[in-house]
């Protein structure tokens, strides 16, 4: 008897939470907008670990207001940025939508070549002579933006911001409107001629306007007064934005304000179909890299981020109406503790030389393939990737296959514990384990001959601070919190991927699921549908990040009822 019972109770409750679904539709613009935060370097337990610190109307406005996926991890090595970011807007990993690495060695070029770097297109927005300009071609896959241009004729708005190129660009998918990122010596905002020819007249106002140069030659100061970092130059030295204001939180706000200027020159929300705008918040990688994620100054950075989320999501109830937006929120890898940290608990912990594990791999690999001449077999080692120098195999006639392999075997001589290589992922040769698939999930036919290096775990690639970029998951797990109407509040501490995101989101605004998404639909984080019951709540009982969290979250939440009789 248990088995029909529950089907029956299954069936009934999917039926349910279609009737809810049916409500909300990007084509009538239900809702108005989807904003997905993406944390650059944000780990998934700094949520626990500062719970008792932060205020009501940020992480936790999401975490207790909306569903939260605290178990959310990637289910691939190369966790970087620009994977990351091409992973929670295409719902693939990298053998999907191609972006295996930040940058990769191009042969023809010989150099390393940026995941969005593209010389068909010019910068926009910075003066005198620059190198190329960036666009998402390089993404084998399309974005859930743009899904949301196709079903809606290109109505839906879409941008996306960082203060990376690569977060920004990757984000904004191939459809996108825009994707700014910023000039990293002035702050100032620029874009691509993909998207096109000039800055609109608010982003060269923006800009005009000094607001980047505000924040230098500040103070940033902890909950306790004590002074952090200052943001002045070193005396005789230029100003550089990047360097100065990027690793600490005035990065965040400055941001925050140009997200705010973009919706309101843009009219985000204000049109016939559900728009999308994606925050990336670069800051915290920045900062992460030098100090790691155990230091005093992530602890204070997590909890200025709190307050400057409270005031985006309030300034978002004030301009749309909570109601009327679904907020997203992740993060696109974690990051390692310090190598000393680990350490000094007894816990084996190396911060590796790039440039030494070059050099070691060549001499290696020249004492046993030439051993009358020493060669630069590996053009690049760009931690944990090894990129090759296919000349100088070609010169002994050796096969992509042998040649990796003998790169493979010199990477196990150097302390790794094992390698993957660019042909035998090619081929799907993987062994049928955990750590098998997330390698197969790395790959991408769009680099030349690459080898992964499987490193041990709590090495970094980095001597000084530390890094990300392992299969490990101090670098795979980060928090997935959705907001919204659609979305029962509560914790779910189920199994949940970052290629979950833009799947769950598509399938709530019914459309297509970006083009070759993997992830699947978070159903346990749907609320059921409340047909036919009342009338659209009056405005004060809508949604607010200051009022919100006193009540209980089934008051605040008119589910179906708004996206029904909802303002359109
Ligand atoms: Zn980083």
């Amino acid at each position: 008897m248990r088995f029909p019972l529950r089907s029956i109770a299954a069936g009934l409750s999917s039926c349910l939470c279609l009737a809810s679904i049916g409500f909300a539709s990007a084509y009538n613009a239900h809702p108005k907008l989807v904003v997905i935060i993406v944390i650059d370097q944000f780990r998934g337990d700094y949520l626990d670990r500062y719970a008792d610190q932060f205020g009501d109307g940020g992480f936790k406005f999401l975490t207790e207001h909306g569903a939260y996926f605290p178990e959310c991890s990637y289910d691939y090595a190369n966790t970087a940025t620009a994977p990351g970011h091409a992973t929670l807007l295409t719902g693939a990993y990298s053998d999907g939508h191609g972006i295996l690495a930040n940058e990769w060695w191009d042969p023809q070029k010989k150099r390393m070549v940026t995941s969005v770097e593209d010389d068909r297109t010019k910068l926009v927005g910075v003066t005198g002579s620059v190198p190329g300009g960036a666009s998402p071609r390089n993404l084998l896959a399309d974005t859930l933006g743009d899904e949301l241009k196709l079903a809606t004729q290109g109505k839906a708005r879409v941008f996306a911001i960082s203060l990376k190129d690569r977060a920004a660009v990757l984000s904004a998918g191939l459809s996108g409107d825009a994707a700014y990122w910023i000039e990293p010596k002035s702050g100032t905002w620029i874009t691509s001629t993909y998207y096109r020819t000039e800055l609109p007249d608010w982003v060269r106002n923006f800009n005009d306007s000094q607001r980047a140069g505000k924040y230098l030659n500040r103070e940033w100061k902890d909950d306790k007064g004590n002074v952090l970092r200052t943001t002045g130059p070193a005396p005789g030295k230029p100003a550089d934005f990047y360097e100065l204001v990027g690793h600490t939180p005035f990065a965040n706000d400055y941001e925050f304000e140009f997200a705010r200027e973009l919706m309101t020159y843009e009219k985000l929300g204000d049109g016939p179909a559900t728009d999308l705008l994606v925050i990336s918040l670069s800051a915290n990688d920045i900062l992460g890299h030098q100090v790691g994620p155990d230091s005093p100054e992530m602890q204070a950075m997590a909890l200025a981020l709190d307050k400057e989320l409270a005031a985006f999501f309030d300034f978002l109830g004030h301009q749309i109406g909570l109601a009327n937006v679904w907020i997203a929120l992740s993060s696109d890898h974690g990051v390692a503790p310090l190598p000393a940290i680990a350490a000094k608990l007894h816990i084996p912990a190396n911060g590796l030389s790039a440039g030494k594990v070059r050099a070691q791999l060549n001499q290696a690999l020249s004492a046993r393939l030439s051993p009358a001449h020493a060669a630069e077999y590996v053009a690049n080692f760009s931690y944990p990737l090894a990129w090759l120098n296919e000349e100088a195999f070609d010169a002994l006639h050796m096969k992509e296959e042998d040649a990796e392999r003998a790169v493979g075997e010199a990477l196990k001589q150097t302390g790794m514990r094992g390698y993957f290589t660019r042909a035998q992922l090619a081929k799907g040769e993987v062994p049928d384990t955990e750590t098998g698939l997330r390698y197969e999930h790395s790959y991408s036919q769009l680099a030349a001959w690459y080898v992964f290096a499987v490193p041990a775990p709590y090495t970094v690639g980095s001597e000084s601070g530390t890094d990300h970029g392992s299969p490990y998951t101090y670098d795979t797990r980060v928090p997935l919190a959705l907001y919204g109407i659609p979305f029962q509040p509560g914790i779910h501490r189920t199994h949940a991927e970052p290629v979950d995101l833009a799947v769950t989101l598509a399938a709530l605004l019914g459309i297509n699921a970006p083009t070759n998404a993997t992830g699947r639909v978070l159903t346990e984080a749907l609320a059921p549908a409340r047909r036919g019951e009342g009338s659209l709540p009056p405005p004060e009982m809508r949604p607010n990040p200051s009022r919100s969290p006193s009540r209980p979250p089934d008051e605040i939440r008119p589910a179906a009822l708004v996206l029904r009789e909802g303002p359109p």
